[in-house]
């Protein structure tokens, strides 16, 4: 099994650090050999080896359509042919902002850029020079990407593999990243009072989706905005994840709270390489050309990245019933696990929201980081490759959502809670 992916990771371990180009794809938390893919086709990933399996990852978000979506690989084609950049202002570009504009509540103007690393980066960026304060809060366990004021107390990867320290983010950096725990607004309090004006935002995954999915609580993203309006600060939702997933306008939409700032990245590019931000013209009209708060790109607003994207987005705007669709197959799913681990007598958790869900191995609610790392991770490890063996491609770290896809089917979901069934035999057994 696996044996060119085995033989391919030897080689990229040579070439590549780790054999990969984005940590938690190394499988280092759950062992074993990186699968490499060959192509995809809706809610399937075949790999080198000509094995196929179903994607609970979808490009860990971006594919909730699916892969290979035939409108979305025709406009890639299309547009491939009138050139791939131009590095000129295109009309494609306005037609993006206009859809995002129209989707998402409570913002005037986007910026594009190449990654939800660079747009969360940039919205920082922005609310530090708008406000003209340094500091700012951000929730252990989230992840805003991988620019060096983020790195902090940081989900995903740097979870993953227990990074308590990033080596490279200096000190002097690293003091102006204020953390609290996800869901707890005390802790959020006293720090905006040990830090008087001098907060320029918080940032915040509304879901958070980088230690497992974890739900905001009642209250909490409500408070964090009253906080914010209390004390002039910036609130910065982290949509990358979210944005276009829970909703069409995403967890502002979902949640009814309103931002200060939003950034995307994942679906908006349609599996290319995408970001943004985005605000009220007032805030937004800070950046560069318009204000001196500088931010660019070679790529950004790339053609084709733009097409894939605004293709994505269409579908999605014109096609709301995809997002109960997409709900109600991620019930189904939930039910059928829930129904099969505790038949087993597994005491797990699922978290879910939308079409995003996590399965933790704990006998108390995961609401936080801490709560989050306290899971068995053991059984999670033997879990995600008892469902691997089985054909189903869960993300290979307990600290990462589950995405679901539109291209999945009844009898996809009917397939993988029979594999959940087997695979729990399996390493009970
Ligand atoms: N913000 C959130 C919530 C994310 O989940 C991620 C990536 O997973 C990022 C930011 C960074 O995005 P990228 O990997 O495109 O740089």
């Amino acid at each position: 099994m696996y044996f060119q992916s085995k033989l391919l990771f030897e080689k990229a371990q040579e070439l590549i650090p780790g054999g990969v180009n984005s940590p938690v794809r190394a499988f280092k938390s759950v062992g074993g050999t990186p699968i490499f893919m060959k192509h995809a086709k809706g809610a399937y990933m075949y790999d080198v080896d000509g094995a196929r399996y179903l994607d609970y990852i979808n490009s860990w978000g971006p594919m909730i359509l699916g892969h290979a979506y035939e409108p979305v690989v025709k406009a890639i084609q299309e547009y491939a042919t009138y050139s791939t950049s131009f590095g000129t202002p295109t009309e494609l570009e306005i037609k993006v902002a206009e859809q995002i504009v129209k989707m998402v509540p409570n913002i005037d103007q986007v910026r594009m850029v190449n990654s939800g690393t660079e747009a969360c980066m940039s919205a920082l960026r922005l609310a530090r020079g708008y406000t003209g304060r340094n500091k700012f809060i951000k929730f252990e366990g989230n992840y805003h990407g991988h620019a060096d004021a983020f790195l902090v107390s940081a989900g995903s990867g740097v979870a993953t593999l227990n990074i308590q320290a990033v080596p490279g983010v200096t000190q002097a950096v690293s003091e102006d990243t204020l953390t609290a725990p996800y869901n707890n607004l005390p802790a959020v309090e006293q720090l905006i009072a040990d830090n008087p004006e001098q907060i320029a935002a918080i940032i915040v995954e509304p879901v958070a989706g980088n230690m497992g999915c974890i739900l905001p609580q009642p209250g909490f993203l409500e408070g964090l905005r009253q906080l914010c309006d209390a004390n002039g600060i910036l609130l910065i939702f982290d949509e990358v994840m979210t944005g276009f997933r829970l909703a069409r306008g995403g967890a502002q939409e979902l949640f009814n709270i309103k931002a200060d700032l939003v950034t995307f990245g994942k679906i908006i590019g349609g599996g290319m390489p995408v970001g943004a931000f985005a605000g009220r013209r007032e805030i937004m009209q800070h950046i560069a050309p318009a204000g001196k708060v500088y931010q660019a790109g070679t790529l950004s607003g790339n053609p084709i990245a733009m097409i894939a994207g605004y293709t994505v987005l269409q579908i999605l705007d014109e096609h709301p019933v995809i997002y109960s669709r997409l709900e109600e197959k991620k019930d189904y799913l939930v039910k059928g696990m829930r129904e099969a681990l505790g038949a087993a007598g597994i005491v797990h958790q699922i978290n879910h929201v939308g079409s995003m869900l996590s399965v933790h191995f704990a006998e108390y609610p995961i609401i936080d980081f801490s709560a989050a790392s306290g899971a068995s991770n053991e059984l999670f490890k033997r879990f995600f490759h008892a469902m691997l063996e089985r054909g189903v491609y869960l993300p290979p770290s307990a600290f990462e959502s589950w995405f679901l896809s539109n291209a999945l089917t009844q009898e996809d979901l009917d397939f993988t809670i029979d594999a959940t069934k087997k695979a729990i035999k399996a390493i009970t057994n």
